[in-house]
């Protein structure tokens, strides 16, 4: 589905992605663990035509997307939920959602809005609530609302557990796992490994730009260098 290969991406002199190639199936949660700064949101925003790469090649169902403004990317079906949520904090829940359907022009988006107070019950509690005086949780819900009211095929996750209380945190994680059975194909970065692992099908480790190790995440989780550097054990 989603094809990266060889990228470089740079910040003027800082070389954040080091010749990465890694890709996504239809229907798979693949997700990137790596350290503070290894280049996890670099990928994404890559991936969303923030950044650019001046070498190898992007594409998603077998099309080029490198080129591509953002909005089309959007359009062409993958969404980011951004790391810190960037929610609207003086817009309410509803307006928010809305906001997620902006280039939509089809007449289901209303139907999806009752879709994702479904999703997210704590959302309908407070549909006209101002968004900023929202918890960090129910902010959280509501930047991957938002995400999925572009309906995407492709859903980008950045560090959606950052910042949760424990209890969140699983909670986040299954609704990953909820949103994924629909259908969405799902990149998450996170920097909680062990649960990041334990609900992907597969994963990259990231360490200064570089792919170093790649597999299914069962066995990553498995891995002594992993297991020492991202599992604490
Ligand atoms: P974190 O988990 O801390 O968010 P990350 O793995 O997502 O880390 P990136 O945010 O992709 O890492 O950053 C990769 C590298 O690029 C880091 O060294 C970072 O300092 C650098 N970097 C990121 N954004 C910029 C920027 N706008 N200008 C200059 N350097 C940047």
């Amino acid at each position: 589905m989603l094809e990266i290969k060889e990228i470089n991406v740079y910040y003027g002199h800082i070389h954040a992605i080091v010749d990465a190639t890694l890709h996504v199936n239809q229907g798979e949660v693949v997700t990137i663990i790596g350290a503070n700064g290894a280049g996890k949101t670099t990928i994404q925003k890559t991936i969303m035509g923030l950044l650019h790469s001046p070498t190898g090649s992007l594409t998603f169902e077998g099309e080029d997307i490198s080129k591509c403004p953002t909005a089309s990317i959007v359009g062409k079906g993958i969404a980011l939920v951004p790391e810190g949520r960037r929610i609207f904090p003086r817009l309410s829940v509803a307006d928010n959602l809305a906001l997620g359907a902006y280039s939509r022009k089809d007449k289901f988006v209303s139907q999806d809005m009752d879709k994702m107070y479904q999703l997210f019950p704590r959302l309908a509690e407070r549909r006209s609530q101002l968004a900023g005086t929202l918890s960090g949780g129910e902010q959280q819900m509501l930047a991957m609302g938002r995400g999925l009211m572009s309906r995407p095929k492709l859903l980008l996750l950045d560090e959606p557990s950052m910042g949760l209380a424990p209890v969140l945190v699983s909670q986040i994680f299954h609704t990953i796992t909820d949103i994924n059975r629909e259908g969405v194909t799902i990149l998450l970065v996170e920097q909680n490994a062990r649960r990041a692992l334990a609900i992907a099908n597969r994963g990259y480790v990231l360490e200064a730009g570089k792919v170093v190790l790649e597999g299914l995440a069962s066995d990553l989780a498995k891995n002594d260098d992993v297991q020492k550097a991202y599992l604490g054990e």
